[in-house]
């Protein structure tokens, strides 16, 4: 084993097992930024009594699962919007692991969490939101240059393509009503992750994984707290659609090929 394969798999082993804490923090941020803190402010309080968290009610997944859903301090229901990043974290991790070949585990760790980064904070911090958007598009852009991904070309056509749709909605994004077009800080970064073809498809899935997640939001909101805003659903649906155009989208494109080539064959 060289120490670049080493070097490799230990970032990989290390970002899967950190995965929850990555989830949980980012929550911690996008819900410190709605309501106008800052992600380093002190320490983590309860929602119900003001009570400082111990380092036991912090720990990922496990604190809320060992607690039964409920703060210790005072038994009031922890909200499940609490508990999903962590989850979502550790699935992608795990997800890319299983599915993606060697050379792309690594970059689709990366991936994994900057989608989940843009798409918790799209809403409360649309600045921070737009710089991770970038920074991802330079990512994408980069790996396609490296020879990593595919074609460049495709990539930077994408990449342009959602540069123009994202300026378009910014400007009309500071009318009150068109507030869920911050999800559209997204575009550039999904056009240089997969090129314009599959820009197209990402996008169609991330509309009806919105659509999803919105209505599943509503059935499990618990009384008091406040609607996921529309906004929100649609980055997240875009931040799954990328996810699964990224994991799936070459292999469908290439087994589509195929089969358009075997029809000709026969015709
Ligand atoms: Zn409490």
């Amino acid at each position: 084993m060289t120490i670049f394969e080493a070097l490799n798999l230990s970032a990989i082993f290390v970002l899967v097992l950190v995965s929850p804490m990555t989830g949980s923090f980012l929550k911690c941020w996008a819900d410190r930024a709605a309501s106008g803190k800052s992600v380093v402010d002190g320490r983590s309080f309860c929602d119900g009594c003001d009570k400082t968290l111990a380092a036991r009610d912090l720990i990922p997944i496990l604190s809320w699962v060992l607690a039964g859903g409920k703060s210790r301090c005072c038994a009031t229901p922890l909200r499940w919007t609490l508990l999903t990043p962590e989850i979502t974290s550790l699935l992608l991790a795990v997800w890319a692991v299983l599915t993606v070949p060697l050379h792309l585990m690594l970059p689709s760790l990366i991936i994994a969490w900057l989608l989940q980064a843009i798409a918790l904070l799209a809403v409360p911090a649309p600045r921070i939101a737009t710089i991770l958007g970038m920074i991802l598009a330079i990512f994408g852009l980069g790996l396609s240059l490296f020879g990593v991904t595919g074609d460049l070309d495709t990539r930077l056509l994408g990449f342009a393509l959602g540069l123009l749709c994202a300026t378009v909605a910014w400007t009309g994004a500071s009318d009150p009503r068109s507030r869920y077009l911050q999800a559209a800080t997204f575009l550039p970064a999904i056009g240089s992750l997969l090129g314009v073809g599959l820009m197209g498809l990402a996008i169609g899935i991330g509309v009806i994984l919105a659509l999803l997640h919105n209505a599943v939001s509503r059935m499990i909101r618990r009384d008091g707290e406040d609607p996921v805003p529309p906004a929100t659903s649609l980055a997240i649906g875009l931040a799954g659609g990328t996810w699964l155009a990224w994991i799936y989208g070459i292999d469908l494109v290439r087994s589509l090929a195929n089969t358009f080539q075997l029809m000709s064959a026969l015709d």
